[in-house]
């Protein structure tokens, strides 16, 4: 597996690179932007993106990277607010990690987000392989059957299930899956809910593959299947 690290702090670069290592990952450190993009090419199965660097700003860079790939990507940020974090995984990023942070929750993170994206499974499974999703191949399996979802029906759901734990607002949806230019109204996230609904949740008997969270948004109601 390998991982690149784009971080212009030394100390913060090495010693991360040094606690991967330990874990037997490939590391690649880049201490710009600059760097960074011109490393892409070589094909990492992870990048950790500080968000402060000295030339180019990492939510550019993750944009950039996000317009050609999906590979997993962890933001290291010195910002607490809130605002700034859901801003990061709004443009793209996988996780976040706020400064200053523990080395092995870094290295835990990052073996959580690989076994979640890649470590060669591209289809979840849940609920006891009721319902298949093929993340690479976008198709969604239903009781073996495949369902037919719209690509913004598709989309919405592997973001939701991608991150179990996480409760999505219905403008974080609008901008995820819609992009920031989108000009619609958050509500018409609700629309495409309804209809992913219509289409995986008949054999659940009650409930549903996608929680209302009242106030808040959506988060996924599966249950992954360890395989
Ligand atoms: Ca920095």
């Amino acid at each position: 597996m390998k991982i690149l690290i784009v971080e212009d702090e030394e100390k913060i670069a090495s010693i991360v690179e040094a606690y991967l290592k330990k874990e037997k990952y490939s590391v690649t450190v880049a201490s710009t932007g600059t760097k960074a993009i011109a490393q892409l090419k070589q094909g990492y199965d992870l990048i950790i993106l500080d968000l402060k660097l000295p030339d180019i700003d990492g939510e550019e860079i993750c944009k950039l990277i996000r317009e050609s790939s999906q590979v997993p990507i962890i933001m290291l940020t010195a910002r607490s607010q809130e605002d700034d974090r859901v801003r990061g995984l709004s443009i793209g990023a996988d996780d976040y990690v706020v400064k200053p942070f523990s080395p092995r929750e870094l290295v835990a993170r990052v073996k959580a987000l690989l076994r979640r994206t890649t470590g060669g499974k591209t289809i979840l499974s849940f609920n006891n392989k009721t319902l298949l999703i093929d993340i690479s191949g976008g198709d969604i399996i239903l009781g073996d059957v495949k369902v037919d979802l719209t690509p913004t029906e598709f989309k919405l759901i592997k973001c939701l299930c991608e991150r179990p734990e996480q409760i999505f607002t219905r403008l974080q949806l609008v901008n995820i899956i819609l992009g920031y230019d989108f000009d619609g109204y958050d509500r018409t996230i609700d629309a495409h809910i309804k209809n992913i609904r219509q289409k995986i949740d008949k054999p659940l008997k009650e409930g549903s593959f996608i929680k209302t969270v009242y106030g808040v948004g959506y988060k996924f109601n599966g249950c992954l299947d360890e395989i």
